[in-house]
């Protein structure tokens, strides 16, 4: 029997999908699309995890490349067909199995949108924090399997830290079921962490027991203008002081970006600062979380440490400015041909780095701009680099963009993961002994190499 039949014994005829029939829009993720001689040899869509080892173990057999696929929505290529695949999407298993309103937990199945998931928590009283712009269209196996990180990483951690247990399937479809559900658990090695942020190459993510929070019922944002970037350090400071815990999002936006941002939109403060901060509180005392944020701003704003601000008044006004930082997704389109960056630098160094390089692309292309932009609280940087020169240098600009993150003993990715389009840097930001045992782990776990072949590595 050929693999494709096995294939539809094992999971229906129409969880099976080949040719023209698996459609454009598994042929990539949100920015880079399969080469055309990448074309896949089916599309499996399991409907539980009896299914999703099914194919694995089938795949295995036949030593047939497999490739996670979740929303979609990624930015590194960790999901686009490699030549002959079965790619494996996990979309079918969208169920929410359970809430634990005692332990603080959510059950789901990988395929459950990351919105639903928050939804589902809302629900209950309670807050799932990540939150990132795909929210509606990305998959919860896929935030785990990336790491994802968003907007409110500085208060609740990466996807990594808001896992207490995690089902998955290795590459032979053996069943790893860790649905563990308690906050302490040091019964030697932490097996789940191996899948979360290994983007697919060391097992497919089928089930997580997610961590949940006490919802906050107060948030309080502000827009804040800076005419002296070094003053965004001091007030950060200044923030976690005041706020303590309830600090939840430090979003930093440079000029050029928020210049741009505002074009077509409501403009709350004029276009002429440095920078931008957006920082929100979400707090649990209703009488008195308002007034203590509004007392940081305007005590920064009398120092001089501010030099305009905004503090939004209403629900409306809150989305109003959230839409000025969310308008990344649509900016990176509008700019195209454009470079795209997710990297990581000290926070405190990451003005001084954004000098640095701007006057390294300037070197090499006049007038060459980076659009700055990132969670600077998390020493994540987020960059669209736009340069005159025809084709587009995107590798040349890479070399550069890369080169000074080496030199700066940055991380070349901050959140989005290395998938495809990182792999021939992760050594600028990886030492070859990590290289080495990362590599260990892979040959451990999936000795024939089946899972996502070129990914990472
Ligand atoms: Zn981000």
């Amino acid at each position: 029997m050929s693999l494709i039949d096995s294939l539809r014994t094992a999971l229906g005829d129409d969880s099976v999908r080949t040719g023209a029939d698996i459609g454009a829009r598994h042929q990539g993720d949100w920015l880079i699309k399969a080469g055309p001689d990448d074309i896949p040899l089916a599309l499996a869509l399991p409907r539980d995890t009896t299914q999703v080892s099914a194919v694995l173990r089938l795949c295995h057999a036949a030593g047939v490349p497999v490739v996670p696929q979740g929303g979609l929505t990624g930015l590194t290529g960790g999901a686009v067909p490699v030549r002959g695949a079965v790619l494996l999407s996990l979309e079918r298993m969208r169920a929410i199995e359970e809430v634990d309103a005692i332990a603080g937990t959510i059950t789901v199945q990988a395929g459950v949108p990351l919105q639903t998931v928050q939804e589902a928590a809302d629900d209950a009283g309670l807050l799932f924090p990540l939150d990132i712009g795909g929210r509606g269209s990305c998959l919860i196996g896929g935030n785990l399997s990336t790491n994802a990180g968003g907007n409110r990483v500085l208060r609740y951690g990466m996807a990594r830290e808001l896992v207490l247990g995690i089902e998955a399937v290795l590459a032979d479809g053996t069943v790893i079921t860790s649905l563990n559900k308690m906050l302490k658990n040091n019964a030697a090695y932490d097996v789940k962490q191996l899948f979360i942020g290994s983007e697919g190459t060391l097992g497919v993510i089928t089930r997580a027991v997610l961590r949940l929070f006490p919802k906050p019922v107060t948030t309080s944002t502000a827009l804040c203008a800076f005419t002296e970037f070094d003053r965004i350090y001091d007030f950060l400071r200044r923030a976690r002081a005041h706020l303590g815990g309830t600090l939840s999002a430090f979003e930093t936006m440079w000029q050029p970006f928020y210049a741009r941002a505002v074009e077509g939109r409501t403009q709350p403060l004029a276009t002429d600062a440095v920078a931008y901060v957006l920082i929100e509180s979400m707090g649990t005392d209703p009488a008195r979380d308002g007034e203590h944020f509004s007392a940081l701003i305007e005590k920064a704003l009398d120092d001089g440490l501010v030099t305009d601000a905004v503090i939004a008044q209403s629900m409306k006004e809150t989305k109003q400015l959230w839409d000025i930082r969310d308008a990344s997704g649509e900016l990176v389109q509008k700019l195209k041909p454009v470079g795209n960056y997710d990297v990581s630098i000290a926070t405190g160094r990451i003005q001084a780095f954004v000098l640095e390089l701007s006057s390294r692309l300037a070197a090499r292309w006049p007038g060459a701009e980076a659009i700055c932009f990132g969670h600077l609280a998390d020493s994540n940087l987020h960059m669209f680099v736009k340069v005159d020169e025809r084709p587009f240098p995107e590798h040349a600009i890479d070399e550069v963009v890369y080169g000074c993150v080496r030199d700066w003993q940055g991380s070349i990715s901050a959140e989005h993961g290395i998938g495809l389009l990182k792999k021939d840097y992760l050594d600028y930001s990886r030492t070859p002994e990590e290289i080495a045992l990362m590599k260990r782990v892979r040959l451990a776990m999936d000795p024939k190499g089946i899972l996502n072949p070129g990914k990472i590595f």
